[in-house]
């Protein structure tokens, strides 16, 4: 692979061309002062003010971040505010003023040093995360202790809109980079999952994250192009290679407005065969986007984010009234509801138990609720009880064995015969489904489908599991390959096997919002899809192109690869005989994209 070449994780798409800048944002060196005793209460109040300074900032940046990249976004900053507002945590640092007679920004650097080393060795996911905020609070009020100023990273030297190279990006920088100055942002740090990942997609930013040792690799100034589908910097391309990344970047455009006003297409093959996409749904604002984009029900409602950052469980009553919500968005289409999938990066702090040495092969998904049965049994009788206004049905996820369906089966029918005793108007039943997310889970697929009303692939973990690879590791990106033949081989296995048993297999993992993905699924012969909101246009756009028979014909040459790299080429060049790959996702420039 060319070292021209740097591979990361693409978090927001787009292509931007522009002269590297290296920004290197430090926490500023405190030199160790001591102060008089009678001006200790002096110390205290430079303290609050720069406290109450910095705070302001993170409001106004709240504010600004809600005028430009929405009202979920905006709520990022909420962490950072409440550390400056925690009495407790403002107590420890004048306590360290008064006892030890330190200057204030010397107090403050060891109360959050501290905190920063407690939290960086913590096995929860959540709190790791949040060291990048705290990093931001750290780097401002010591500057302001100090006097001084670290705005002047952020303004940008040339004419010319720079690619941002840092080793982390923060939610705070990532609004705080004058916009106009900023073609793109590229991180050695960091996933898809990142805060600042999430706002650079909201501002429409493209950004590649877990870009390792890229600051080493590049000289200010340097032309890079940044791919942010596709997860590559290129480092001082070629005339060609700049007219093309040109070119893509504007068929990209130019097909995402194609692609948005073919919202109310129905989707369905050449032959007249239906797909039916549905939306898959993280937060509540969600099931209106997905509306919007002309969804056909809900296939993957995840509710465990709906427990983030919260110190109580949600009641019955509020989760009949989401999933409610939701049936009532889609009259007569089904709304599928995973229960609960903590665990993994989804610390479930609520039971707050032993740190695992593995979170991914531990108490995790339902395992979880098996074990929490009150917890799990109200999220059951809330199901039964909205399966009154429509088609709302549930699935388990990480399910690796017949018992865990036959457990919930049982749990079920007790909670029907419970609410039914008690005059609570609701179903008698629901219809269960097992996802299919586990190597064990395929291996007993036809167990599993007769003890199921349906089935729902994750590939994100399937590919997770069978290759032993962790979804979440920006290191191991590109050993992440959800077309390895292991991962073809066991998609074919469970069509087959729903369709011998006559039920409904759908396809909830990432696979289903990517066009190569979608191609090779509807060659195994899967018609029912979950999609990212986002992504609905360009499924439904890739859909509309394509016959089911020529792509089973395709898929055939895919079953038969021993790679990877022949799976992906088999699919692309079928692809690409049928539809115009460059509108895709950016449109994939080979040249920019290394071999896997
Ligand atoms: C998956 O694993 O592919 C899936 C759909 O579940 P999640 O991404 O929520 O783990
Ligand atoms: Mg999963």
């Amino acid at each position: 692979m060319s070292t021209r070449i740097l591979k990361g994780v693409g978090v927001s798409p787009g292509i931007a061309v522009g002269p590297a800048r290296l920004v290197h944002w430090e926490l500023p060196r405190v030199t160790r002062r001591l102060v008089a005793a009678d001006r200790v209460d002096e110390e205290v109040d430079r303290l609050h003010q720069a406290v109450d300074e910095v705070r302001q900032l993170f409001q106004d940046l709240r504010t600004r971040t809600h005028e430009r990249a929405g009202p979920d976004e905006a709520k990022i900053f909420d962490a950072q505010i409440l550390m400056l507002e925690d009495p407790e945590f403002l107590r420890e640092v004048e306590a360290l003023i008064h006892d030890n007679q330190l200057s204030a920004e010397r107090a403050f650097e060891f109360k959050t040093l501290e905190m920063r080393a407690l939290w960086a060795q913590s096995t929860s996911p959540r709190l790791r995360q949040r060291v990048a905020d705290l990093a931001g609070v750290q780097l401002r009020v010591l500057n302001r202790l100090l006097g001084r100023s670290f705005e002047h990273l952020l303004k940008s030297e040339g004419d010319q809109p720079a690619i941002v190279f840092m080793r982390e990006l923060t939610p705070g920088l990532t609004i705080q980079f004058e916009r106009e100055r900023v073609a793109g942002f590229a991180t050695e740090q960091g996933t898809r999952t990142a805060h600042a990942a999430i706002l650079a997609r909201g501002l429409g930013i493209p950004c590649v994250m877990g870009l390792v040792d890229a600051m080493s690799q590049i000289t200010p100034g340097t032309q890079v192009i940044l791919d942010g589908s596709h997860g590559v910097a290129l480092i001082s391309p070629t005339a060609d290679e700049l007219e093309a990344a040109q070119e893509t970047e504007r068929v990209r455009l130019d097909i995402e407005h194609q692609m948005e006003a073919s919202r109310s297409e129905p989707s369905v093959l050449l032959d007249g065969g239906g797909v039916e996409l549905r939306a898959t749904v993280d937060l509540p604002e969600d099931i209106d986007r997905a509306e919007q984009h002309g969804a056909e029900g809900i296939g993957l409602l995840r509710t465990e984010f709906f427990l983030m950052g919260r110190a109580e469980m949600p009641s019955e009553e509020e989760q009949v009234t989401l999933f409610e919500r939701a049936i009532r968005t889609f009259p007569g289409d089904q709304v599928i509801v995973r229960s609960y999938d903590l665990g993994g990066d989804k610390y479930p702090a609520m039971f707050n138990p032993e740190p695992e040495p593995n979170p991914f092969l531990g108490w995790r998904a339902i395992r979880v609720s098996l074990d929490e049965p009150a917890f799990f049994r109200t999220q059951l009788r809330a199901l039964l009880r909205a399966r009154r206004y429509g088609d709302v049905r549930v699935m388990l996820p990480l399910v690796t064995g017949v018992e865990e369906v036959e457990r919930v089966q049982a749990m079920l029918r007790e909670e029907a015969e419970a609410l039914a005793t008690a005059g609570v108007p609701a179903a008698s039943s629901i219809p269960l489904g097992a996802m299919v997310e586990t190597p064990a889970a395929v291996m007993i697929v036809d167990r599993l489908a007769s003890a199921c009303d349906f089935l729902s692939v994750g590939t994100s973990d399937l590919t997770q599991y069978t290759l032993a690879v962790d979804r979440g590791n920006a290191r191991m990106a590109s050993r992440f390959e959800p077309m390895h033949p292991a991962i073809v081989r066991q998609l074919h296995d469970v069509a087959v096997a729903s369709r011998d048993a006559g039920i409904e297999a759908s396809i909830c993992g990432l696979m289903s919002s990517d066009p190569l993905g979608v191609f090779l699924l509807i060659g195994l012969g899967y018609r029912v899809f979950s999609v990212t909101t986002g992504a609905l246009p360009s499924v439904r756009w890739v859909v509309r192109q394509l016959d089911g028979a020529s792509c089973a014909a395709c898929v055939e040459d895919a079953l038969g690869a021993s790679t990877a790299a022949e799976v992906r080429a088999a699919l692309t060049a079928g692809l690409g005989e049928r539809v115009d790959l460059r509108m895709l996702d950016g449109g994939e420039l080979p040249d920019l994209t290394p071999p896997h």
